[in-house]
């Protein structure tokens, strides 16, 4: 039985005061919510005030992205250690925005990710085709490549500590929802990469969220199918209520 996880992505969205304004609407919503892992993704310079806010909660803080070294000459970058010494448990790597804007590649991708790993984070690794790749049929061999460019040369036991998310990029962002046929579809595919990279204990036990417009009036139909689960919210984990009820769903 794989325990769902519903995470919020907020972008760069939100200061530390709105952080704490965030969480004091929020916990009271979810303060019973035991059925699911709760997951916020808030910016860099919102972390502080996220663990804080957080503590005595169930509700893990991550960072949104992380540079491979443990330290060294990176302006602008952030460590895995540096996430954990803030109070992170898990960081996200390979958004659609970052490979879109920032040139992150597969090869990075899986630096970064072993990097988590060695320190103790847990990866919620994207990946996702464009809307040109799904209309070209070429959705099955990007989600191939993106896997195996990720998870290369993971062991099957660091594997099974990594959150996959599928994001659809034509679904981040624009109000566009794939089907949950549609996500079943690709969550399936993944899960039997999973399989054939590793092996069948880790593909079964994989959890595979959803990403892409993500809002309180779908999260039933695509948390109904059998291979999603949880979400990788953006937009809507912005506002407690709207959050709040996704968690709920
Ligand atoms: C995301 O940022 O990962 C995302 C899925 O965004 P949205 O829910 O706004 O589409």
């Amino acid at each position: 039985m794989r325990r769902p996880v519903i995470a919020g992505n907020w972008k760069m969205y939100k200061t530390a005061a709105e952080t704490r304004d965030f969480f004091r609407a929020f916990q009271p919503l979810v303060a019973g919510s035991n059925h699911c892992d709760i997951i916020v993704a808030p910016p860099f310079t919102a972390l502080a005030a996220a663990v804080e806010s957080a503590r005595g909660s169930a509700i893990g803080i991550a960072g949104q992205n992380l540079h491979w070294a443990s330290e060294g000459a990176f302006t602008g970058e952030i460590s895995a250690r540096m996430l954990v010494e803030a109070g992170c448990r898990g960081v996200v790597i390979g958004h659609s925005e970052r490979r879109q804007y920032f040139g992150e590649t597969d090869e990075g991708v899986n630096r970064k990710t072993k990097a988590a790993l060695a320190a103790g984070l847990t990866p919620i690794v994207c990946v996702g085709e464009t809307l040109a790749e799904r209309e070209g049929q070429l959705t099955h061999t990007v989600l191939q490549h993106q896997f195996e460019g990720a998870f290369a040369a993971l062991t099957p036991a660091e594997f099974s500590r990594i959150l996959l998310a599928y994001e659809p990029v034509w679904a981040i962002g624009t109000g566009r929802t794939a089907t949950p046929e549609m996500a079943a579809e690709a969550h399936r595919y993944l899960r039997d990469r999973a399989a054939a990279q590793f092996a069948s204990e880790q593909a079964s036990a994989l959890r595979i969220l959803y990403g892409g417009s993500v809002k309180p009036d779908n999260i039933k139909g695509l948390m109904a199918q059998d291979g999603i689960d949880g979400a990788l919210v953006g937009g809507a984990s912005l506002d407690p209520k709207s959050f709040a009820a996704i968690v709920n769903f």
